[in-house]
């Protein structure tokens, strides 16, 4: 009798990859969105989060009303994990305060069955590598886990992950005042009398406003926050004074458009402008700083150029709200493609930078615009716009649901992307064409 031996089943070998998570760094809205969305695939995400609840980095401006309504703040997919509790969900057409939106929405997120644990609070992702990988190394490189170095509270660990969504935002890495980009040469003697953009005037921080000359340095949404609440305190205690310094020589992006389509955006710029025009705050235009450096009494100099004369404005405070950028440091073992100028991913960066587009009407992307030559790795969320100022978390939301569609192996879908953006109606570029915007 002759055997025939039946050929055996072959096994496909176990990928290192199997069973690892995808780790997402952030919980803030967008982290917490990709949770959600990956959930919803059936891949097991992980969140570690430097602050000690979600949205930590939006309680530091917690005061600020934002200009998107609810419907714009809350993700699909996170909607419908919120659905199954208790959780009601606000008025669409509601105005949140920063701390509302962390309330009312990100800490019961965070506190659903399927997220509350699977995220990691007190822990800070201080870099990002592969496995026995440098970024110098190519073989096996994607079928190689991430490693994630992380601060918690008991010391450094290390964590792998299949793969790696950053949505680290930029609050805590903001720019510099000075107009080369670089720290201030005499930062130690005035480095008390800079503040971080968006100040609580109103509140846990009036009394260092009350009474003094403030300066505001910076042309966006948060400089004109800060402005409004610095004109309304002038209002109330006499010696409050405000001067504007940006680097343009026109806000016209703060100020905005009557056709912007988000209505608190364009109220938020026009109620600058007519503070402006009224004498209640002073504009100085063109100015580009140089440093600072401690006067006498207390005071401090700015020193800087405008029209081609150097000019020193002496102040008590100043106001540093010239925007956020990304913190590349713990990504150096990560092969990037960024664009030289926005430090965001190259595919994405033209759409948003402020030298081509200023108008921060951005057409919604996905997965495409975002990848790098880093198999399975992505930067989403406020992060992926680098230094342009225009994000909208609409804007992140879309992206994340492309990637998890991206990592689940849904090509097709992670390609489609639908989102329509609200258009801001304006366009500082110059461009009369119709191309900006
Ligand atoms: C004042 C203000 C008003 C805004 N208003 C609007 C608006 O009206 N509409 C709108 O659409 N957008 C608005 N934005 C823009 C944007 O939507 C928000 O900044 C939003 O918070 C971005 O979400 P994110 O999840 O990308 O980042 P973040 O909210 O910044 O969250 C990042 C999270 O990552 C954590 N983290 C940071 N580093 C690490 C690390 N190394 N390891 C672990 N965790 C880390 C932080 O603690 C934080 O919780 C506004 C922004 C500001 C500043």
């Amino acid at each position: 009798m002759t055997m025939t031996s039946l050929p055996l089943p072959t096994l496909a070998p176990p990928s290192k990859l199997t069973g690892l998570p995808v780790a997402i760094i952030g919980a803030g809205p967008v982290g917490l969105a990709a949770a959600a969305q990956l959930l919803e695939r059936g891949i097991e995400p992980i969140v570690y989060e430097a602050g000690p609840q979600a949205g930590s980095a939006i309680s530091l401006w917690g005061h600020t009303r934002l200009f998107s309504p609810w419907e714009y703040l809350i993700d699909g997919a996170a909607a419908r994990l919120l659905g199954d509790t208790a959780w009601e969900r606000p008025s669409a057409q509601g105005l949140p305060l920063g701390s509302e939106l962390v309330d009312d929405y990100l800490v019961p997120l965070a506190a659903t069955p399927a997220l509350s644990r699977r995220i990691q609070y007190n822990s800070s992702v201080t870099a990002v590598s592969r496995l026995g990988m440098d970024r110098t190394r190519s073989n096996g490189r994607s079928e190689t886990p991430f490693a994630l170095r992380i601060q918690t509270d008991d010391g450094p660990v290390d964590r792998q992950a299949r793969a790696v969504i950053d949505t680290s935002g930029t609050y805590s890495t903001p720019n510099s005042i000075v107009a080369s980009g670089l720290p201030l040469l005499h930062r130690g003697s005035v480095q008390d009398d800079i503040v971080h953009a968006l100040p609580d005037v109103a509140g846990a921080d009036r009394s260092r406003f009350a009474g003094k000359h403030t300066l505001v340095v910076g042309a966006g949404h948060s400089a004109a926050n800060t402005l409004i609440a610095l004109a309304r305190l002038a209002t109330e205690v006499p010696g409050t004074s405000v001067t504007w310094a940006i680097r343009n020589t026109n806000p016209v992006r703060v100020y905005g458009s009557a056709d912007d389509e988000l209505a608190a955006r364009a109220s938020l710029g026009s109620r600058v402008y007519t503070l402006v025009d009224e004498g209640a705050i002073a504009l100085i235009d063109g100015f580009e700083i140089d440093d600072v450096v401690a006067a006498s009494d207390g005071w401090v100099s700015v020193i800087g150029r405008r029209a081609g004369e150097t000019l020193t404005i002496e102040t008590d405070v100043v106001v540093g709200a010239t925007g956020f950028r990304p913190d590349l440091e713990m990504l150096r073992e990560i092969r990037l493609s960024l664009d030289e100028i926005v430090e965001a991913p190259r595919a994405l960066a033209p759409l948003i930078d402020p030298n081509l587009h200023s108008c921060g009407t951005v057409p919604a992307h996905g997965v495409d615009v975002l990848a790098h030559p880093e198999p399975n790795f992505y930067i989403a969320g406020m992060k992926s716009y680098g230094r342009a100022p225009t994000f909208l978390l609409a804007t992140g939301y879309e992206q994340v649901r492309s990637i998890a569609d991206e990592i689940a192996g849904n090509r097709e879908a992670a390609r489609t992307v639908q989102l329509v953006l609200p258009e801001t109606g304006v366009c500082s570029t110059g461009d009369t064409s119709g191309s900006c915007c």
